[in-house]
């Protein structure tokens, strides 16, 4: 294994997520993990989110310790002379636009797969919007010690569903009952199911301590397919990884323990260190010295009577010390960044400063919006929080005219949370809100309750879907803004949306207006 240079600060950092389908386990790897780090006690946190995360009232409890969830949103631990930083995403499908959004601030992301399973629906999703950002993926096959597919199968499902070539890096030795461990095809290695800590050297798959392992009789037929998957697999390549284009596959069992140390000596090994960051103007390198970040999470805090926020910024380069003054680039204004929160979990030290790939928690009154750019050098801005059209549209009605102005600056504030998007149609009819999951509704309407104590109910409007509407040509685009006014809504920004019955209109008013784009997803800014 390369040792990483410890002596700089950024190249020993890996900054990553964990992408799966729900019940793939990523929980109990998220424990192993920090486990493996020493920040045991973060694991508890986590065992407490486990137990609470299905269902809404669940779910909304779990809101409520929302202590719990600031500390969960980034846990950073260090091992094997790297700087994990591992954010969390939640595990609610309804909420996966926050996921989207962590997503736009990790460097790498493991896609844990459950055996038995293999690519499901939400894995795929999420793999998609890794894909869109090239971040390099580690393949981790959980829950061997159950009876799983055929592993040359689940290989084929991730080239032929995900179109990623794969190398197997380990193969394992049995499974369900009989999962005796992993062979590590490049060092003729084995590690045994439950003596994770240990290597036994073998000459190579005709080694007779495989015939110790494996069931009577089964040791040849095993020979045979790890044969096949040594000489039938790409070897490993580390440019096609960091591309994005192969992925090394572990196999282990995060509940035993089991493959997880092959798996974060991987992330160490392989994972890039912070990359460079697209900006509008150019891309921000992560040894540029000027500090620089953007937001991508924003936690409210639940007292209705201080609304503080934390906003989550990824360093993306130079370095960032409590007392520092950046320029928020939205308003060119600089702010103090007095007391920055670092998650840096060893023996529960505070640490007082941050690198690129770090995660600090900003807490402020409502300065801070998902998608803002902080720096302490030039102007610019970083591209790829993005937004998405929502797939659900609501218009939020109250019953208290008195109220309306105050349900505004309420909507105003939790869309700049990312909670909701909110729409304001051009005709002066009341606001709609946008969500991609209908739990985002519930959340709305309890969160107005108990934090602004508005009473709400939803209308569904004449539309269903919206678009970003834009245009090179500003005469153009303000003659459809024009000609159709009621169909028209600004969003938090101000940037125009077309509201439409149905899919089918929309399709067909974009056929007839050939020179507007219509986008279903926004840059923030
Ligand atoms: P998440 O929804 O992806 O976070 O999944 P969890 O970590 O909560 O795991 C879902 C279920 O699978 C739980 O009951 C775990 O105990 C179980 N599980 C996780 N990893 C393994 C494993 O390696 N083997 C077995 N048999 N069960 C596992």
């Amino acid at each position: 294994m390369t040792t990483p240079d410890t002596r700089d600060p950024v190249s020993r950092r890996r900054t990553f997520a964990i992408i799966s389908h729900p019940d793939a386990g990523k929980t109990t790897l998220t424990e192993k993990l920090l486990l493996f780090g020493g920040a045991i006690q973060l694991a508890g946190a986590v065992k407490a989110k486990r137990n609470a995360q299905q269902t809404r009232s669940d779910w909304m409890s779990i809101e409520r310790e929302r202590g719990i969830s600031v500390v969960t949103s980034v846990m950073t631990f260090e091992y094997g002379g790297c700087v994990f930083n591992l954010l969390d995403t939640p595990g609610h499908e309804d909420f996966s636009e926050d996921t989207y959004r962590t997503l736009s601030a990790v460097d790498a992301a493991v896609m844990v797969i459950d055996a038995a399973k293999g690519i499901e629906a939400r894995t795929r999703k999420l793999f998609e919007v890794c894909r869109l950002r090239d971040i390099p993926i580690v393949t981790f096959v959980n829950k061997l010690d159950r009876e799983g597919r055929d592993p040359f199968e689940l290989l084929d499902e991730i080239e032929k569903t995900l179109a990623l070539d794969t190398t197997p890096v380990t193969w394992p030795i049995g499974s369900g009952k009989n999962f005796a461990g992993t062979y590590r095809f490049a060092t003729k290695t084995i590690r045994k199911i439950d003596k994770d800590d240990e290597l036994t050297q073998t000459r190579g798959l005709d080694d007779p301590i495989l015939d110790t392992l494996l069931p009577q009789g089964a040791a040849d037929a095993w020979r045979d397919e790890a044969m096949l998957a040594a000489e039938g697999s790409k070897p490993f390549d580390l440019s096609a990884f960091r591309e994005g284009h192969l992925t090394p596959v572990f196999f282990g069992s995060a509940l035993r323990n089991f493959g997880v140390r092959d798996l974060i000596d991987a992330m160490a090994e392989y994972a890039p260190s912070p990359r460079a960051q697209a900006a509008d103007k150019r891309a921000v390198e992560a040894g540029e010295p000027k500090m620089t970040g953007f937001v991508f999470k924003i936690q409210a805090n639940m007292d209705p009577n201080h609304r503080d926020r934390i906003a989550f910024m990824r360093v993306c380069s130079g370095k960032l010390t409590r007392g520092m003054k950046a320029k928020l680039i939205r308003t060119g204004k600089n702010i103090p960044l007095n007391a920055p929160q670092f998650f840096f979990a060893r023996d529960r030290s505070i640490a007082d400063e941050a690198y690129a790939g770090d995660v600090v928690g900003l807490p402020n009154h409502g300065q801070l919006r998902i998608g803002d750019t902080l720096t302490e050098g030039e102007d610019l801005v970083f591209r790829g929080v993005p937004s998405f059209a929502p797939e659900i549209l609501r218009r939020i009605l109250i019953s208290d005219a008195m109220k309306a102005k105050k349900l505004r600056e309420a909507l105003q504030q939790l869309a700049e949370e990312g909670v909701v998007q909110v729409f304001t149609p051009h005709d002066g009819s009341g606001s709609i809100v946008g969500v991609v999951g209908a739990l985002q509704l519930d959340v709305l309407a309890t969160r107005l309750d108990a934090e602004y104590g508005l009473t709400t109910r939803y209308e569904q409007p004449r539309f269903t879907v919206c678009r970003w509407v834009t245009s090179d040509d500003p005469v153009k685009l303000k003659s459809f803004l024009d000609s159709h006014g009621s169909s028209i809504a600004d969003d938090l920004d101000g940037a125009p949306v077309f509201m439409s019955p149905s899919a089918f209109q929309l399709n067909y008013d974009a056929e007839r207006n050939p020179d507007i784009k219509f986008s279903d997803v926004k840059d923030y800014q």
